[in-house]
């Protein structure tokens, strides 16, 4: 597979299998404290040991485990675009539109930084992070950030 192709691939899964991580912290009443000391404070680096274990399993770990990455530069590309992108969701600073790659992808499928802070404000919305298309299909989608 080509390697933007294959980053490409690798972004999707990592957002839809981290969407899925994410409601679930928010919906199993018995992981909600954990991710909740995510919510405390609006930073990528504000999070419970569990909260980051399942969260890094579901947004590094499987989606590595279904398309194995050929080469170390290509996994240092994907570490390092979920993690900036990560940070860039937690910001309103300009370098967030340009490093999460939504000037990149039309028809606003690809989601600019303030639509985390959407969820940091309010809970039952914006599980994703990267694609429109898992809160639009989980309904929690709100057009404006
Ligand atoms: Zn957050
Ligand atoms: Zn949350």
């Amino acid at each position: 597979m080509h390697p933007t192709l294959h980053l490409l691939a690798l972004d999707v899964l990592s957002d839809l299998f981290g969407t899925l991580a994410h409601l679930g912290m928010h919906k199993c009443p018995p992981l909600r404290p954990y991710h909740y000391v995510h919510h405390q404070k609006t930073s990528t680096f504000h999070n419970h040991p569990i909260d980051l274990v399942v969260m890094m399993t579901a947004k590094l770990g499987v989606p590595l485990a279904l398309l194995p990455v050929p080469s170390a530069a290509l996994l240092w590309c994907f570490l390092f675009a979920t993690m900036f992108t990560s940070m860039a969701h937690h910001t309103a600073a300009p370098w967030g539109y340009w490093v999460s790659l939504c000037w990149v992808v039309p028809f606003g499928l690809r989601l600019p930084p303030g639509h985390h802070l959407v969820h940091h404000r309010d809970p039952n919305r914006h599980f994703g992070e990267n694609w429109a298309i898992w809160d639009w299909a989980l309904t929690s989608l709100q057009n404006k950030p």
